[in-house]
Formats: structure tokens, C-alpha cells, sequence
């Protein structure tokens, strides 16, 4: 961050307060949100992550939701600064999933009881691939008549496209808005990928019917405090019903990465900004689902239970074929790559008892948020 995070920027800010302001539901200011974001000493941090967990607990339950992923291809026609599996990066093995491992790894999400899926991949616009995937939709749908949720995390498609899919049986959409900062977002991506259209994109999905899902990076090259808190504010004015975000991990093969090879090196900074994102975030959305993403345990082998502790309640288990899984690294050293779907099954399972929280086995586990709202439009 270009902007030094001092708590000397907010002399009348009094933490315990400001807190107990937040948990009783008051909105927070973007000042507010900013000083939460500041926060650097240990004692102050516990007390934000004490108090995302008790609205949390309040508003969602200790029950994590699962979301089995399936990383159906990794060839992707954008060339995003940041991204290892982007167009210009010719030191990836390409590969795109069959149908039947598709759905080989579908059904190994429904006897796990994972309850639901995330179908991601690069971004591809193609006929072929549009139909393919409306396929694939198609037929998870007949695994245990239906009892699969499926969220999708495919990139801009046209209003036409995210019809289909919805149509052939999606019903979330996971779209980044990597950074809710234009000008930020203009220096992580080539001119051609334009913030509006991701933006209109977003309201698309909506339109749709979808369960909309967004997210950022979380220390990124240039980004700022204030960047991070108008962030939340973007989730907020958006009306989202879940988030996606990580620590931004570098990847030495992208013009990012190789322009600012240490930013991104210092684990704990970095697994601090991330956990702070999620409980400010907790704190301002209140009911959303928020993932406690594979990026937080790339940077501690307990980053995603911290994630949990800090806020957030779905996990997102790799449940695709491992011999994939080297081929679709958007950062390095990205865990699980060797683990199978039951080894990983197992581990999860224990690492989240150990945090006194269960598996909300067999559900598809939308948010409370998404609940109320659609309370609201039948009213
Ligand atoms: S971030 Fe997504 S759209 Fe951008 S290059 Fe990577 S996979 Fe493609």
C-alpha cells in the first residue's frame, strides 16, 4: 500500500466504541471503515475479529457452508496483469475437463454431501464453450434430481449467455470486481478490460435471477486504505449476496509480479489485510456469505480457519481431478495441489472442528441475506 495505515489519522476514534457501534448494527462511515482497516496492533485486531465473529454467529451461524470447486479449464482469453493462468502466459499447460470428468467430480461432491458446486474456469465467450457448459449445468442437474446448488465463476459473458446458464440450472455467480477503484482497476488490467463493462456485467447477473458474488484483492501494488474501504462500500451499494476475496499472492510469471516482484512477500502483512477485509466486511454487510478463501491458507497453513474466526462461513474444497490442479494456479504455491478430494474431505472437516464450528452438510447454503431479499420483492 502507497498509503501508511497509521492510527494517528483518526485521534477521535475510540476502538471499543466503534465496535460495539458496529455490532449493534449502525452503519459505519467510510471513515470508520477506514480506521478499522488501519488497525495494526495485535490486541486491537483480536477485538475487530471477536467482534465480526459475534455478528457472525448472530446472523449466520457456525455452520460452514461448502462449495466443492471444480476448475473445468484454465484457457482464458484476457491477459489480466496479475493472473498466472492469463492469455500471455505461455508457460502454462492448457487444459479443459471432459464431460464425464465433470461429472465424475460432481458426483464425488454429492456423496461427500457437499450440498453444492462452483463451476470456475478462465473467461471464454466461444459457441462451443457456451454450450458445452450449458451441458454440463444440464447434467449436474440430474445428479440426486437436482439436489446439487451450482454457482458459477466464468467471467463477462453477454445477458443472452448468463440466461442459459441460469436457465440449465446456475443459480449463484461469483464476478470479481478485483478492485471497485476505476483507476486501480485500469492499472491491473490491459486497456481493452474495461471496469464499466465489468460493472454492467455485475447488474446483468443480477437481472438474471443469479445470486450475485463479488470480491477484490486484498494488498495489491498501489491500492490504498481508502481503496479497501470503498471496497466494502462497493459490496454494500451493490446489494451483493456473497464475496470472494484473498490476499493478493504474487506470480512471477505476470508483468504485475515481475514489476513489483516483493509486494506480496510478506505473508503475515498480507494474511492481516486479508483477515481484516473479511471482518470489516462481516461487520458492514451483516448477513452475506463471505469465503474464507484458498489464497488465506496459501499464506498459513490455518489461514482458512483464521478466516472463519475472523467472519467468514463458506469454504471452497478443490474437488476437481488433482491431475489438473498444477495447471490452474492464478498465483504460486497455491495449497492442496496434491491432496485428493477425500484426503481433503477429512482434513477440512477436522480443521474446522478444531475451531468449535461444523459442516452444513447437504445444503446448498445461500445466504441469509439473499433470503431476506427475496422476502422482500414477494411482499
Ligand atoms: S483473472 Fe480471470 S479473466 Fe483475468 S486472466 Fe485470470 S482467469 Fe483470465
Amino acid at each position: 500500500m502507497d498509503q501508511p495505515m497509521r492510527k494517528e489519522r483518526f485521534p477521535d476514534m475510540n476502538l471499543k466504541d466503534t465496535l460495539a457501534r458496529a455490532v449493534a448494527g449502525e452503519p459505519l462511515a467510510h471513515e470508520t471503515l477506514a480506521f478499522l482497516l488501519s488497525l495494526e496492533d495485535p490486541r486491537d485486531l483480536q477485538a475487530l475479529y471477536r467482534a465480526a465473529y459475534q455478528v457472525k454467529l448472530q446472523l449466520v451461524g457456525n455452520r460452514v457452508r461448502l462449495r466443492g470447486i471444480i476448475e473445468v479449464s484454465d484457457i482464458c482469453r484476457k491477459n489480466c496483469y496479475y493472473c498466472g493462468i492469463r492469455r500471455g502466459n505461455s508457460n502454462v499447460d492448457r487444459f479443459e475437463m471432459s464431460m464425464d470428468e465433470i461429472m465424475a467430480a460432481a458426483r464425488h461432491a454429492a456423496e461427500f454431501h457437499y450440498g453444492s458446486l462452483v463451476l470456475q474456469a478462465g473467461e471464454r465467450t466461444d459457441a462451443r464453450w457456451i454450450d458445452f457448459m450449458t451441458d454440463a449445468l444440464r447434467n449436474i442437474k440430474t445428479i440426486g434430481n437436482g439436489k446439487l446448488g451450482i454457482t458459477l465463476s466464468l467471467g463477462e459473458q453477454t445477458a443472452e449467455t448468463y440466461r442459459r446458464w441460469f436457465e440449465a440450472g446456475a443459480h449463484r455467480y461469483l464476478l470479481r470486481i478485483e478492485s471497485s477503484d476505476p483507476e486501480l482497476y485500469a492499472k491491473l488490467h490491459p486497456a481493452d478490460h474495461r471496469y464499466a463493462v465489468r460493472l454492467q456485467s455485475l447488474r446483468l447477473l443480477r437481472e438474471a435471477g443469479y445470486q450475485v458474488g463479488t470480491g477484490v484483492m486484498v494488498g495489491l501494488p498501489y491500492q490504498t486504505v481508502d481503496n479497501l474501504a470503498g471496497d466494502v462500500e462497493f459490496f454494500k451499494s451493490l446489494d451483493v449476496d456473497m464475496i470472494g476475496m484473498g490476499p493478493y499472492i504474487v506470480h512471477h510469471r505476470t508483468p504485475l509480479g515481475q514489476q513489483f516482484p516483493e509486494i506480496g512477500s510478506d505473508t503475515a502483512r498480507q494474511l492481516e489485510l486479508g483477515l481484516k477485509m473479511i471482518a470489516v466486511t462481516r461487520l458492514h454487510l451483516r448477513n452475506v456469505n463471505i469465503a474464507s478463501t484458498t489464497a488465506l491458507q496459501a499464506l498459513a497453513p490455518d489461514g482458512r480457519e483464521r478466516g472463519l474466526l475472523a467472519g467468514a462461513n463458506v469454504i471452497m474444497p478443490n474437488i476437481g481431478d488433482v491431475a489438473y490442479r498444477k495447471g490452474y494456479q492464478l498465483y504460486e504455491n497455491k495449497p492442496g495441489l496434491d491432496e485428493n478430494a477425500e484426503t481433503q474431505r477429512r482434513n477440512l472437516e477436522r480443521a474446522i472442528g478444531s475451531i468449535g464450528e461444523s459442516v452444513a452438510y447437504d445444503e446448498w447454503g445461500d445466504s441469509p441475506h439473499f433470503a431476506a431479499r427475496k422476502k422482500n420483492a414477494e411482499a
